[in-house]
């Protein structure tokens, strides 16, 4: 060790999954949705005009939180945007979790989470998922410095009721509870409506997943005004300008064709149901996930063989080697009817051979 290594902050880094360079592999292992952005987000970029690149973009992206905000009916102010929520929630982190007493969230859950706990030198306890991979609301009334958690939950897909969200908010009024909903749009209720009646309630969301636009790297918060305002002031002494101008006219133009956004959705949600139906024919488990992937596990295959099998058949899906307890399940994102028929032909001919 070097002297001046003890000197340095050290940290174990997440591991996002694999993206291949390769186009003509069907890539279903990190959520990304299979459809093009709305058309409108294209026309935006080819007509951007070189003059914005210039310029600095307007620190508060205010065109595009108040699109955001316009769109829920909510003000201005309750939006906080940034580089993908992997980046408005490290924001929230820094800013919100600052008591000396441990956050708590899932054991299987984001594995972003303790990641930024230990960056930002933030204690935690993680809570244990109970034997179906559910939240249990009362592992989450002790005392705490925070709460987040997804809904739905990730890997698993599993959506808590919002009636329990709110329970777990309404437990804690002197700390701040963050709902990661990612994946809210594929067919669970958002917590939104909960953000009049609770003020440490923080809601994340992202245009990667339902918006098709992980590439663009858009994510934001949902708040109350005060709140925001503090993630705000610890942006600003960060990096004021996170949000491009790209990024900016392209969020806008995707919120404003809702058309078009409930159509993919709708899709990805068609094909989820089926593929569900075709994982239990081939002798699979499956969770009722609410978000755009499945997690399924099969009594008789290995998760990780059937992971290296379709692998080489050049089908890439997500499994886990930690924890333990989801060793032999695979995480595997809804893809287009197409890829999923390929997906299907491949297992099937793997467990019937
Ligand atoms: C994908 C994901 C995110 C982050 O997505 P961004 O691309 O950074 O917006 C955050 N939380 C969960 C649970 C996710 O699955």
């Amino acid at each position: 060790m070097r002297a001046w290594e003890q000197n340095i902050r050290t940290v174990v880094p997440y591991v996002p999954g694999e993206q291949p360079q390769n186009a003509d592999i069907i890539k279903l292992n990190t959520n990304e949705n299979p459809y093009p952005p709305a058309p409108g987000v294209s026309r935006a970029l080819e007509t951007l005009d070189p003059d914005l690149l210039r310029r600095y973009p307007d620190p508060a992206a205010a065109d595009l939180t108040a699109a955001i905000a316009g769109y829920y009916g909510m003000k201005t102010g309750q939006v906080f945007a940034g580089v993908g929520s992997d980046d408005v929630l490290a924001m929230a982190f820094l800013t919100c979790f600052c008591s000396t007493e441990p956050i708590l969230f899932p054991d299987i859950t984001y594995s972003f989470y303790d990641v930024w706990a230990e960056l930002f030198r933030i204690p935690y306890e993680k809570q244990p998922l109970d034997e179906e991979f559910r939240i249990r609301t009362k592992d989450y009334a002790k005392k705490n410095g925070g709460i987040i958690f997804p809904n739905p939950n990730a890997p698993t897909g599993i959506y808590k009721p919002l009636s329990e969200v709110e329970e777990i908010v309404s437990m804690h009024p002197d700390v701040i509870v963050i709902v990661d909903e990612a994946y809210i749009d594929f067919g669970g209720v958002s917590a939104r409506k909960l953000l009049d009646k609770y003020d440490n309630l923080l809601i994340a969301q992202t245009f990667s997943k339902s918006r098709s636009m992980a590439g663009m790297r858009i994510g934001f918060l949902l708040g109350n005004e005060t709140l925001i305002g503090y993630i705000n002031d610890c942006k600003y002494s960060f990096n004021s300008y996170t949000m491009s101008q790209a990024a900016i006219a392209a969020g806008v133009e995707s919120i404003k064709d809702q058309a078009y956004f409930s159509r993919c959705v709708q899709n990805i949600i068609d094909v989820r149901e089926w593929s569900k139906i075709r994982f239990m024919d081939l002798g699979f488990e499956c969770t009722d996930s609410m978000a755009n992937f499945l997690f399924v596990t099969h009594k008789e295959y290995p998760a990780e063989q059937l992971f290296e099998m379709l692998k080489k058949a050049g089908i890439y899906v997500r499994h886990f080697q930690q924890p333990a307890r989801i060793r032999n399940y695979l995480r595997i994102t809804i893809g287009t009817k197409e890829e999923m028929e390929a997906l299907f032909a491949c297992l099937e001919q793997y467990v019937k051979s």
